[in-house]
């Protein structure tokens, strides 16, 4: 079968590895002998019950969590745990720190003051959000609940490469586009999401990781579906969970152990991204990289080009060269480039040959 697959360079839902979609496909019909797809399963059969434990036990290995965590799939995507987490906190009187550092931050911070007080601990808006603080511009309140960071921001193209040093006061953190793409400590988060559909798998599925300190602090009395100790207690099952998203994460999650684990997706990402810097950098008379260097994001590389109709006509252009996804978020314009997990050093270098030939094009022109 010829598979006549695109480059797909999309920012979410986004690639999701073909060779896990052919072990997927391959047990459509019949799972592992089972005489059922997946998403025909009972959540509360044996079957599944192995499904959800091995993808919760990937999440662990994978993550190095040690026991005083906690694993949930929950739905909702990260835009329902903007709202649960300040709820399940929160109160009038209670306040929480947030950088905003653009997009899903910002409506973050907006869910949020529905609950509670937020201390804005770092303004990107003043630098239209093309760069991140240094961890000492970042005036942390003394009697913040916690505080809550955005590790890659996804529609920006920015990227934390350290984190602030929160003490005492847990440090919660929306990991949604960049989680598992480079190594790093989780102990020093309280409390980890991510919507799946960037780096681990399918949309519809949100993993939520949250140590036991944490979870002390959530109130017991938020509605069920909201109340992060229903979801504990039930792990995951107190209603039906997305059986097939969870599924298809663990095998991408596998996919990744395969690959050699988190620490070689960070050595694949770095190169990648370095090398599209690169040819963006030396080829400043025609493209520009409008964030920050020491902010650049590994996993969203955001470029623009010398007017707004030469971006139109390269997104154009791309879809035709079969390049997916580049056209930039319509919130920022210009174009985007998504490298999660799933692109290859080879789709990285297809995108620099259709540069090359586009910048070849068009350059004379201006
Ligand atoms: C995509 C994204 C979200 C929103 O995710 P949903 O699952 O669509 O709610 C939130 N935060 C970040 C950083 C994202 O990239």
């Amino acid at each position: 079968m010829e598979l006549k697959r695109i480059t797909n360079f999309n920012a979410g839902p986004s690639a999701i590895p073909l060779n896990v979609l052919q072990r997927v496909y391959d047990k459509w019909f019949n799972y592992e002998g089972y005489g059922m797809a997946v998403m025909e399963m009972s959540h509360r059969s044996k079957i599944f019950d192995d499904i959800h434990n091995r993808t919760i036990s990937l999440v662990k290995q994978l993550l190095d969590l040690s026991d005083d965590y906690h694993v949930l799939f929950l739905q909702g995507g990260a835009s329902l745990q903007f709202a649960m987490l300040p709820m399940n906190i929160l109160t009038k009187s209670k306040s929480a720190d947030y950088l905003d550092t653009g997009s899903w931050s910002t409506a973050a911070i907006k869910e949020t003051k529905l609950f509670g007080k937020v201390n804005l601990v770092f303004d990107g808006s003043i630098d239209k959000y093309m760069r991140l603080p240094k961890m000492d511009e970042i005036k942390l309140s003394k009697k913040a609940e916690y505080v809550h960071i955005t590790s890659n921001n996804t529609i920006k193209g920015t990227q934390f490469f350290e984190f602030p040093k929160t003490g005492d006061i847990p440090l919660v953190c929306d990991m949604s586009s960049d989680i598992m793409s480079r190594k790093l400590d989780i102990n020093q988060f309280a409390m980890v999401y991510a919507g799946a559909q960037k780096n681990l798998g399918p949309s519809g599925v949100t993993l939520v990781i949250i140590r036991d300190d944490m979870l002390k602090k959530m109130s017991k009395d938020t509605t069920s579906m909201l109340n992060y100790h229903v979801h504990l207690k039930k792990n995951s099952l107190f209603n039906t969970p997305n059986t097939f998203g969870i599924y298809l994460m663990g095998e991408v999650l596998q996919w990744i152990v395969e690959q050699g684990g988190v620490q070689d997706m960070e050595d694949r990402n770095r190169e990648k991204a370095e090398l599209l810097y690169e040819y963006i950098d030396e080829n400043g008379d025609f493209f520009s990289g409008p964030v920050e260097k020491s902010s650049r994001s590994w996993m969203n590389v955001c470029f623009r080009l010398p007017n707004e109709e030469l971006e139109a006509k390269f997104a154009q252009e791309s879809v035709g060269a079969r390049l997916s996804g580049l056209k930039g978020h319509r919130s920022v314009g210009g174009l985007r480039a998504s490298i999660y997990n799933t692109a290859s050093l080879r789709d990285v270098k297809t995108l620099i040959t259709f540069l090359k030939a586009f910048k070849k094009r068009n350059i004379d022109f201006l």
